[in-house]
Parts: structure tokens; sequence; C-alpha cells
């Protein structure tokens, strides 16, 4: 008996606990939605905690009260201490009260090594990634170790004791004894998969060496090799880039395009577009041909324009499918397609009548193995345009869209308009997660569906991309939209800031694009938005998102 009666005891303060029963009978519960994981790692000095209670109820944050919405939602910005902190979220109404807790481990910020013990450490290591480079190249490497001594590098057998230098502190909260080291490489640093070898010695301490993980090669034989695009949605990108979003866009490269290939740093390789200008593609986009296959060039004796009642298309017979950028120029209004690997042996350019948007085309041999087309525009707006190699062939074929025909008043302009709608994220793609639990992708579903039936009341013929709850891949869902030849493309997504954010301080409407000459749009959409009485959080240019990256549509 006393066993089940201290068993059910136990129960009732395990309640009390969790849902904050009182003598009479009512509740206050609370939920930490985010962070997700605990315990949880973590390196900034605050985090961000967002969840929900009853409305009404006051919540604290290790004891100290923190903003409720009228929805019984909480954020709070909590400061940490280096190392184990439990933090203890408590809510309570005027008759009850509940409480649950979180466990972070913050690690320590990183700080100088100490000047009495001999280390070189993994911290901030250069490189951090495997290098296949060739003689001409810079290599940068770098350490970590104890301050105030005399550092070298070498690798293989070929670069011995090249020295380093320790970057000197400005100021009482840098770091020392970070040592850096360069070295242009030579034909003669001949290597394979060697570490880099790094020396340091400290007056009074001695000496050591320590390896990096990464691995460098310098093998003359193996590059430059020829790479063919195996993946539809595969981009060059005009560095190596960090974050999420990865390097900046510097064009699309369609399936079948054959590229040089340099080098490599880690899961990228170097793409050689011309004598003296370079771009970075992933690895896994490209499969490498057999060494000996013929580099991307082809002569370019002929070109055709033309038109139709949806657009104008330049078209450019080429011997293989080569890498090229297109970019717009704002004023005069124009676009600038370089062919890389392209020479020119134009002496036939059809020009027929019925092209509209494009006026005039002019070609320059820029330099060896860059050719440049010129194409002046009629004045905006440019209502999309793009580059890209037809069907199976290696024509490639610039093109101008026409803008859309607007109805008159007193019809709406809306009237026959297709309007591409994305919800953002959905199946497995949650997207961002709401204080109450709620899921992103949901919401952006919701206002896409409303935003439909508001559209289509007033005459426009919606799409979506998604009409429940799946995954689909970004660059397609833009694709799909280009295919219906739909006039714009709206995707649809509820952001929430990063885990070291202030949620409370953080918010407003933004609108998002990528390409310049649909600025205009994303400003008046914005402007609009703001009217609606949001608040402001700007207008976002070069923006690097899957969904944005094709200028075919705005
Ligand atoms: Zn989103």
């Amino acid at each position: 008996m006393k066993t089940v009666w201290s068993k059910i005891l136990v129960m009732s303060v395990a309640l009390t606990q969790v849902f904050g029963l009182n003598p009479l009978g009512a509740a206050a519960t609370v939920a930490l939605v985010v962070p997700e994981r605990d315990p949880l790692d973590y390196r900034a000095a605050r985090i961000r905690l967002a969840g929900h209670t009853e409305p009404g109820n006051q919540v604290f944050v290790n004891g100290k009260p923190v903003k409720v919405y009228p929805t019984g939602a909480f954020v709070d910005l909590c400061s940490l201490e280096v190392g184990a902190n439990t933090i203890i979220i408590e809510a309570s109404s005027t008759v009850g009260a509940a409480s649950t807790s979180l466990r972070v481990h913050r690690l320590p910020p990183l700080q100088s090594t100490p000047g009495d013990v001999l280390a070189i450490e993994d911290a901030l290591m250069l490189p951090e990634q495997d290098l296949d480079l060739l003689p001409g190249d810079l290599l940068e490497v770098r350490f970590k170790g104890t301050p105030g001594g005399q550092a070298f590098f070498s690798v293989g057998e070929a670069m011995e004791r090249i020295r380093m230098t320790e970057t000197p502190a400005r100021s009482d909260g840098d770091l020392r004894g970070i040592y850096t080291g360069v070295h242009r490489l030579r034909p003669s640093d001949q290597l394979s998969r060697q570490p880099i070898r790094f020396h340091l010695e400290v007056p009074g301490l001695g000496e050591m060496e320590k390896s990096s993980q990464s691995l460098l090669s310098v093998q003359s034989l193996r590059w430059p090799r020829t790479g063919e695009v195996i993946s539809p949605d595969a981009y060059l990108a005009a560095g190596l880039g960090d974050g999420r979003l990865g390097g900046a866009l510097l064009g699309i490269v369609p399936l079948g395009t054959r590229l040089e290939l340099t080098g490599r740093v880690g899961d990228l390789y170097r793409v050689q577009l011309s004598p003296v200008k370079s771009a970075w593609i992933a690895k896994e986009a490209i499969k490498p041909m057999p060494l000996g296959s013929p580099p991307p060039r082809s002569l370019v004796g002929s070109a055709t324009l033309q038109g139709n009642h949806r657009r104008d298309t330049y078209m450019v017979p080429l011997e293989v499918r080569l890498p090229y950028t297109l970019e717009p120029m704002m004023e005069p209004p124009r676009l600038v397609l370089d062919l890389y690997g392209a020479t020119s042996n134009l002496t036939w350019i059809t020009q027929h009548l019925s092209a509209e948007m494009i006026q005039r085309v002019s070609w320059e041999q820029v330099e060896d193995g860059r050719l440049r087309f010129r194409f002046d525009l009629k004045e905006p707006p440019v209502w999309g345009y793009s580059a890209s190699y037809e069907g199976d062939s290696n024509r490639l074929v610039v093109t101008v869209r026409r803008p859309p025909t607007l109805a008159t008043p007193p019809a709406s302009p809306l009237q026959g308009l297709t309007l591409a709608l994305d919800a953002g994220h959905g199946g497995t793609n949650r997207g961002a997660l709401g204080s109450l639990g709620t899921l992103e992708k949901e919401v952006n579903l919701h206002i896409t569906k409303r935003l439909a039936s508001l559209l289509q009341a007033r005459g426009g013929k919606p799409i979506l991309t998604r009409q429940a709850d799946e995954s689909l891949d970004n660059a397609q869902r833009v694709l799909d939209a280009i295919d219906a030849d739909a006039d714009f493309f709206v995707s649809i997504h509820a952001n929430s800031v990063g885990l070291s954010v202030d949620a409370a301080r953080s918010r407003g409407t933004s609108t998002y694009y990528r390409h310049e000459p649909f600025r205009a749009l994303s400003l008046s959409l914005y402007r609009s938005l703001l009217q609606l009485g949001l608040a402001p959080y700007g207008n976002i240019g070069s923006f690097n998102a899957a969904v944005l990256k094709r200028p075919d549509i705005p």
C-alpha cells in the first residue's frame, strides 16, 4: 500500500511541476520551442529562446521577466557563462506555475596560447581543406601557437623551412601567436597529397612540429583538365564563398557545358574562364573527362537575330557548349554576353525585322578566348532574359522576353497575367520555427493559397509550385514557372532570426531580388507592403537564393 501511495505522491509532484496544477484546478504550462536541442553546444555569449505559455501569463527566464506576446508566445535573449549553463524558464498565472529548463554548454571563446606552453594548435589552421594547386598559385598557410617564437613551414621535400611571420597584436583583445606564411608555387614544387608541416621554435621552451590535416597536391601533369557539367542546376561562383548561400553567383552553366579545370579547393573546382578570369564550381556538378580531352574552345562564325510575340532570340552556333556570363546594364538598358573559349570568326549575322526588344547587337574580341556580345535593348522594363543551349544542340540562344500587355482600366491590370506563386519550403524542408511551434512551410502555404484566391478574383491566373506539404527542389520550382511561361515568380517566406539575435528587436517585412533589372519590381512590392503598416526590414539585393538565380522571369 505504502508504495502505491508514494508513487501517487511522486506523480502529483511531477504533474505540479509540468502543468502547474493547483487546488482550484487552473493551470499554467510552458513549452520551449527554440532552441530545439537540449543539451546544446554553443559558441556565442547570448542565446535566443522562444516558446509559449497561456495568454496573459508571466514568463521568467532565470528569475528575470521576459516579453510575452498576446498569443502567449515569449522570446528572450539569454546571457551565458562559459561552460555549463542551466536555464530555468518559469511561467505563472494568477493561480498556477510551471517550469522547464535547458542545458547549454557554452564553448570558450578562442584565446591566445599561453606564452609558457609550447604549442601549435588545430584552431585557425590554414589550409582548412585539401588543395590541388598549380605552379604560379599562391599557397597561404597559418597556424595559432605560442607567441614570441620563430615559425617555418615545409611541404614534401620540395618546400623546406619557408619563413612565417607572427601577426602583431594591435590591441589587448587581439589573439597573439598567429603565424602566417605564403609561397608562390614554383614548377619544381611537384608533390602529391602532402600535409603542411609547421615548425615553431620558442626561446626557452624549445621547438616542435605539427602537420596539417589537409593535404596539398601540386601536379602540373594532371592539370588543366576538361570537365563536363552533369548537374541541371550548376552555377559558377565568383569566389570560394562561405555561409549557407555559397559563393556569389557569377553565372549559370547548363548541362553538358565543357569547363577547363585548373585546380581544386576542398569540394570546389577552379574553372579557368579566360587567361585572367577564374571561377569556382561544386565538384559534384562536374564529371572530369579523360586527361588529354580537348579544352573547351570554339570558333564563332555566324549568328541570327529574330523575334516572336513573346520574345526575341539571338542564336549563336558553337562547336561545343562553352561557359558564359550574361550581365545586364541599366542605363542605357543592355545585356553583355561573354563567351569563354570563343574566338570570333563572325562573317555572317542575319537580322530579322521580327526582333523588337533587341535593337542592336555588336561584338568584340575582348581578349584571347573571350568573345563579347553587346545587346542594346528597348527601354525598360526588361521582363526576363536568359542564355541557354537549345535542346541537345550546341546552339547558344540568348532570349529577351517582351513585357506582357497589361489590360487597360476599367479592367484590372492583373487580367490575364500568369503569376507563379511559390510557398517556400515544404515536406522535409520545414523552414523557420515560430514561438508557438508553428512551421514556416505551413504559414507560407496558407498565405500563398490566400494570395492565389485574391489574385484570381482580380482576373489573374495564379499557378502554385506546391499545393500541399511536399518536398520540392528549389531550382525546379523556378524551372516549372519558366515552362509555364509565367509573367511573375514570387516565393513567399516567413523568416526567423539566428540563434544569437534578439528576436524582440527583429521585425519587419522585406523583399528580395538577385538581378538588377528586377530591382524596380522588388522595390515596388516593398513599398506596397510598408503601406500596410508593416515595419521596414529592407529591400535585399544580390540575394543568392536558389529560386532567384535565373533571370528568365521577374
Ligand atoms: Zn523561408
